[in-house]
């Protein structure tokens, strides 16, 4: 079986153009407010794409860029300050965070109204309660896929690779909340091939390049890869180059559908916090949020 690739650049540029659709349909332009401490250069390129992205979409991006040296003190209070300015409508602090500031203690303080990233212990308490909030985005970025390619995923079988709080235990909270039959596996999982091999969608959130194989995916499979690694490059020596957790080019040959890195589930993660800045100004605005974010 060849599979089809599923091409996350477009379905993420279609969601953008869908929630700019939407921010027309508001009263007043949303806001996100998003906080950058130190100098990381993978999240200068994430911020700057985050900002362009909200502003293409017809919203307010509201950029802080702090130093590296920056108390943790002072991140809480400038969480605290975007809380109580009711022009903002989402707040996104940039990880990881320096050295020495506790990023628990950060998130922590966002207001969950305003938390677009969905990473708050209300948030998380909310998705494990079944009740309506604003999801993680990365996981939901993964349902959204799987459910364009395969519709209704009522009584699939999903594994999930991975349980990380960031990606892997909200993915399965997430395709449970669509009716599938979850298995988290990790790294203590005995038998994780078969484990694997049992899944109509596989979810690949380790961090371990090219770990899952062929011979782990059931024929006609969809394979949703998050692993983003970083490896040395064959062809240009000296450079690198980015792989998923998923030996593409061999599991495609068993899967139905399958995820590339990079083209895959990293452009829904930024996509999918525009929703969701969206969401949070009218769940907050007391504003009708329109259907077409609806999936
Ligand atoms: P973490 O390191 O926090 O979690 C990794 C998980 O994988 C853990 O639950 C761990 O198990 C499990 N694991 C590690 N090694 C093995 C193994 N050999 N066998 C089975 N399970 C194993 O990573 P994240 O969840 O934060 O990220 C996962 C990947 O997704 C990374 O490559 C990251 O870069 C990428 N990512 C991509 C995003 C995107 O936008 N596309 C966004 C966020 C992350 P245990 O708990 O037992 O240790």
């Amino acid at each position: 079986m060849k599979a089809s690739k599923i091409d996350g650049r477009i379905f993420a540029q279609n969601l953008r153009k869908k929630v700019q659709k939407a921010v027309t349909q508001l009263p007043e332009s949303p806001s996100l407010a998003v906080v950058l401490v130190g100098e990381d250069p993978a999240s200068q390129v994430y911020v700057a794409s985050k900002v362009k992205f909200t502003e293409e979409c017809g919203m307010n991006s509201i950029e802080y860029k702090l130093p590296t040296n920056t108390t943790e003190t002072k991140v809480v209070n400038l969480v605290k300050k975007l809380n109580d300015n009711n022009k903002v409508d989402g707040i996104l602090v940039q990880l990881p965070l320096p050295k020495g500031i506790n990023s628990d203690r950060v998130i922590k303080e966002i207001n969950p109204d305003k938390d677009v990233d969905g990473l708050t212990e209300a948030s998380a308490g909310r998705l494990s309660l079944g009740k309506s909030g604003l999801r993680p985005c990365t996981p939901t970025g993964c349902v959204m896929l799987a459910k364009d390619e395969l519709g209704d995923l009522s009584g699939k079988h999903c594994v999930v690779l991975g349980r990380s709080i960031l990606v892997g235990k909200p993915a399965a909270l997430l395709f449970l909340e669509q009716n599938c039959t979850v298995t988290i596996a990790h790294s203590r999982t005995e038998n994780l091939e078969d484990v694997c091999k049992s899944a109509d969608i596989l979810i690949a959130a380790v961090g371990r390049p090219l770990m899952v194989k062929a011979s782990w995916v059931k024929e006609g499979a969809c394979v949703i890869d998050v692993g983003i690694n970083r490896v040395p490059s064959i062809k240009r020596p000296g450079k690198t180059r980015l792989v998923g957790d998923v030996d593409y080019s061999n599991a495609k040959e068993i899967a139905g559908s399958i995820t590339p890195v990079p083209g895959g589930v990293g452009p829904m993660t930024i996509a999918c916090l525009l929703r969701n800045t969206v969401i949070a100004a009218c769940s907050r605005r007391g504003w009708k949020a329109p259907t077409i974010l609806d999936f």
